[in-house]
C-alpha cells in the first residue's frame, strides 16, 4: 500500500485527494491523508448562509460567497468533478436577462458597450456611441486594425517565447485609454494584478497568439464572436437543460464544491486545524511534521498550498525550488458583502456589477450585484451586494479593521452607485497573500520548479500559484500532481488516457 500525503485543503489539494481515491477504487493499493491548517476546508472558497432575521420566512437566507463566486463555464475541470460527485444539477448559471456591467469613467457610470470582448470592440455602433472613451481614444483603438504585428514569430514558436506585459501589449495595440478604462479593470482585475507587471503569456496567451494569427485584436475577436454564435446555433441547449452562461456557480454557494469533493475523497482521511511545519525526505520515503508535534510517514507528498506557504517547506528539500517560490509575489484583497432591503437600497438593481478603473483613484476596485447575477443569493424583497478592495495598487487598505472596510465600501457604493439605506448585515472576508501574481518571468519560474520537482521522486506541487488561478485549473493541477507520483510507481489510470472532453 502506497500512502500519499496531501498538504492543503483548497480545491487543488482536494482534487489530488479525490483522484487518489478514484485510483484506489480502480483497485490500486493506495491511500491518502490530507492536512489542512485551517479548521475548515476549501481554502479560498468560503460560503456562508446568513439567515434572514429581518422579517423573512423561517428558511429564508442570504448566500454570501467570500472568495470565488463562480468558475469559467468553458473550462471542464469543475463540471467534470460535479458530474462525478453528483452535484452537476446544482450548478447555477447567471441570470443573463439582467446582464449589464457598469464602468466608472471620469466620475460617471457608463454601460459596457455591447460586443466588447476582453478589451476589443466587435460591434461598431455601440462602440461609436459609448461615452466610455474619448473620440481620440476610440480612434486610437480602431488603429488596431492597421498597426502591424510587433514581430512575426518563427514557425513553431509559442507565446511563452514572446512574452510581454498586459500594459505593453494593450498600449501598443489599442492605446493607453483602452488600457486605463477597460483592459486594466476587466482583464487585470481577474488576476487582481498590476498590468505593468502581468505576464500575458502566463495569463492570456491567447491574446499573443491572436495577434500572430489575425494581426489585429479587433479582427481576432470579431472572428471569435462569430464562432461562438455558430457553436450556439449548432448546439442549442437541449429542452430542460440549463442555459450555458459565461460563468457558473452553485445554488447553495461555492462551498458545495470543496465539501462534496472532501466527502467523495473520504472525510476520515482528512485532518483540519493542524499545520504542516516541516517536510523531511529519507531513503524510505517522506516524513511530514505537524504543529501538534505528531508526524506522518508517506511514500509521496503533494504540496498544494499557496506558493509562500510552500516555500519554507521546500527550503530543506530543494533550495532552488524554494527560491523560485519566493520569487512569485502575491497580493492581498478583501470582499465586503452587504445585505439590504430591496425597497431601501434606492438603485436600479438590473446589473451584474460595476468596475472602477485604477485611474479613477477609488478604494473600490469592483462591486457585484450578487443577488441579481445569481438567482437565490438573497430572499424575496432583499438584495445582496459585494465590494472588492485591495490588489497590488492598494495594499494599504488591508490595514483597516473589518468595520472600517465595511464603512469604506459602503461610502464608495453610496458615492458611485447612489446606494441608500443601511445594510442589514455585513460580512468581510480577507485574503492575505490570496492572489498569486503571474509577473513577467512566471512561466520560466514554473518550468524550473516543475523540472526540478520531476527529479524528486514522490514530490509534486499543485495549486493556483503555478498554471492558472481559476478553480478548474487548480483542480487539474492537483490531479496532475497525482499522475506524476503514480506514474513513478508505474500506475497509469484509465482516466489519464482519456482526453478531457468538454462537458458542454
Ligand atoms: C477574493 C478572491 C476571489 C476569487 N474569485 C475567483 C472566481 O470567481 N473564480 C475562480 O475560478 N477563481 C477565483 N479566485 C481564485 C481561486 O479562488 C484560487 O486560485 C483557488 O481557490 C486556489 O485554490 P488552491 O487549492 O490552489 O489554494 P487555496 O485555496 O489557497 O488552498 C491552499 C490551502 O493550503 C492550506 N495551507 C497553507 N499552508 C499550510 C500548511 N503549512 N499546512 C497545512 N495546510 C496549509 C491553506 O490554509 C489553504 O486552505 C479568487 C480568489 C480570491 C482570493
Amino acid at each position: 500500500m502506497k500512502h500519499v500525503i496531501v498538504i492543503g485543503g483548497g480545491v487543488a489539494g482536494l482534487g489530488a485527494a479525490y483522484k487518489v481515491r478514484r485510483a484506489a477504487e480502480e483497485g490500486h493499493e493506495l491511500s491518502f491523508t490530507l492536512i489542512e491548517k485551517d479548521s475548515r476546508l476549501g481554502g479560498k472558497i468560503a460560503s456562508e448562509h446568513v439567515p434572514d432575521e429581518w422579517g423573512g420566512a423561517e428558511d429564508d437566507k442570504f448566500i454570501v460567497d467570500g472568495g470565488p463566486d463562480c468558475f469559467l463555464t468553458e473550462k471542464p475541470g469543475v463540471h467534470r468533478i460535479a458530474k462525478l460527485t453528483g452535484i452537476f444539477e446544482d450548478e447555477l448559471p447567471t441570470d443573463d436577462s439582467r446582464k449589464r456591467t457598469w464602468i466608472l469613467s471620469r466620475g460617471r457610470l457608463h454601460e459596457m458597450p455591447d460586443g466588447v470582448m476582453m478589451f476589443a470592440p466587435t460591434k461598431f455602433v455601440p462602440f461609436a456611441t459609448t461615452g466610455l472613451f474619448s473620440w481620440p481614444g476610440k480612434l486610437r483603438m480602431g488603429m488596431d486594425l492597421l498597426i502591424p504585428r510587433k514581430e512575426r514569430w518563427p514557425e513553431g514558436d509559442t507565446a511563452a517565447q514572446h512574452d510581454e506585459t498586459l500594459e505593453s501589449f494593450v498600449v501598443r495595440r489599442m492605446g493607453r485609454e483602452c488600457l486605463d478604462r477597460l483592459a486594466e479593470p476587466l482583464v487585470g482585475g481577474v488576476h487582481a494584478s498590476d498590468p505593468a507587471q502581468m505576464s500575458l503569456a502566463a495569463t492570456f496567451p491567447r491574446l499573443l497568439d491572436m495577434e500572430q494569427k489575425y494581426g489585429s485584436m479587433i479582427g481576432g475577436f470579431v472572428d471569435a464572436r462569430k464562432k461562438v454564435a455558430e457553436m450556439r446555433k449548432k448546439y442549442p441547449p437541449k429542452p430542460g437543460q440549463k442555459p450555458r452562461t459565461f460563468f457558473t456557480s452553485f445554488t447553495e454557494g461555492m462551498q458545495v464544491l470543496p465539501d462534496t469533493m472532501a466527502r467523495a475523497a473520504g472525510i476520515d482521511n482528512i485532518r483540519t486545524g493542524v499545520k504542516v511545519t516541516r517536510i523531511e525526505r529519507s531513503p524510505e520515503g517522506w516524513t511530514v511534521h505537524l504543529s501538534d508535534e505528531t508526524r506522518i510517514e508517506g511514500d509521496a507528498v503533494i504540496l498544494a498550498t499557496e506558493c509562500w506557504a510552500a516555500e519554507p517547506l521546500m527550503r530543506e528539500i530543494d533550495p532552488a525550488i524554494a527560491d523560485a517560490l519566493a520569487a512569485i509575489p502575491s497580493s492581498s484583497s478583501a470582499t465586503v458583502s452587504l445585505g439590504f432591503r430591496a425597497e431601501e437600497i434606492g438603485i436600479d438593481m438590473e446589473a451584474f456589477g460595476v468596475l472602477c478603473p485604477l485611474v479613477e483613484g477609488r478604494s473600490l476596485m469592483a462591486a457585484t450585484y450578487s443577488s441579481t447575477k445569481w438567482p437565490g443569493r438573497a430572499p424575496e424583497g432583499k438584495v445582496l451586494m459585494r465590494g472588492f478592495v485591495g490588489g497590488p495598487h492598494n495594499q494599504a487598505i488591508m490595514e483597516n479593521s473589518d468595520e472600517q472596510l465595511v464603512q469604506i465600501v459602503l461610502a464608495e457604493m453610496r458615492d458611485i452607485l447612489g446606494v441608500k439605506g443601511d445594510p442589514l448585515f455585513s460580512r468581510v472576508y480577507r485574503w492575505d497573500g490570496g492572489m498569486p501574481q503571474y509577473t513577467l518571468g512566471h512561466l520560466d519560474r514554473v518550468k524550473m520548479i516543475e523540472e526540478r520537482a520531476s527529479d524528486i521522486e514522490g514530490l509534486a506541487l499543485a495549486g493556483g500559484s503555478y498554471t492558472g488561478v481559476g478553480l478548474p485549473n487548480c483542480i487539474e493541477s492537483g490531479e496532475r500532481a497525482v499522475s506524476k507520483v503514480l506514474g513513478e510507481w508505474g500506475i497509469a489510470l484509465a482516466e489519464d488516457s482519456v482526453e478531457e472532453k468538454r462537458l458542454y
